[in-house]
């Protein structure tokens, strides 16, 4: 296999506050906020080895980079195209994000259509249990439906973060190794 099987385009889409940052912050191995070894302002790049193989992942935090209004639309339909996965992210302590949930998964069914994408739906915030708005049963069902992957994550306990990100790269190779 050439180098270039082994990258990936992951973005992360989803509403604001949801911890999309976050996420692509523990990815990047980042502790605070430090724009100095990243590729683009909000592009992570990463090897990781998974099951003995490695495999490197460039997770795209640009869902809402820009935000001048006409530009918003353009990055977002660069999104869309661009990616290899899709984390689809919304936070357990918001309804509302989980519905823009659903409404992302159907744009990109739209957008990629005959595409066999992996995609995973992400529930994060699992740590604000008194605030929950959305059960895990829901966010199981959801993906479900949306024919994708689902995990629930906390990014403040670095809670099964590593495990997302695993699950991706696993979903890759399925359908690499089913061609
Ligand atoms: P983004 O707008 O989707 O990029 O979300 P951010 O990563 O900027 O997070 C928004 C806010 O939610 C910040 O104040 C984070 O500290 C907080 N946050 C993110 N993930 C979690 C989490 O898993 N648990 C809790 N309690 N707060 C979180
Ligand atoms: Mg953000």
């Amino acid at each position: 296999t050439s180098e270039a099987d082994c990258l990936y385009r992951v973005v992360l889409l989803g509403d604001p506050g949801v911890g999309k940052s976050s996420l692509a912050n523990i990815f990047a191995g980042i502790q605070e906020k430090d724009s100095s070894d990243h590729l683009g302002e909000d592009t992570y790049e990463r090897t990781l080895t998974v099951d003995g193989e490695e495999t490197t992942l460039i997770v795209m935090d640009t869902w809402e980079a820009e935000k001048q209004e006409e530009d918003e639309n353009w990055v977002q339909e660069y999104c869309m195209q661009v990616g290899n996965a899709y984390a689809i992210v919304y936070s357990i302590t918001d309804r509302s994000s989980f519905d823009s949930a659903s409404e992302l998964r159907i744009q990109l069914r739209r957008t990629r259509q005959a595409e066999n994408i992996p995609i995973i739906l992400v529930g994060n915030k699992s740590d604000l249990v008194r605030c929950r708005e959305v059960s895990v049963e829901e966010g199981r069902a959801c993906a479900v439906v949306f024919d994708c992957k689902f995990i629930e994550t906390s990014a403040s306990l670095h809670h099964n973060v590593q495990e997302l990100f695993e699950g991706i790269v696993r979903q890759i190779r399925l359908r690499r190794d089913s061609k």
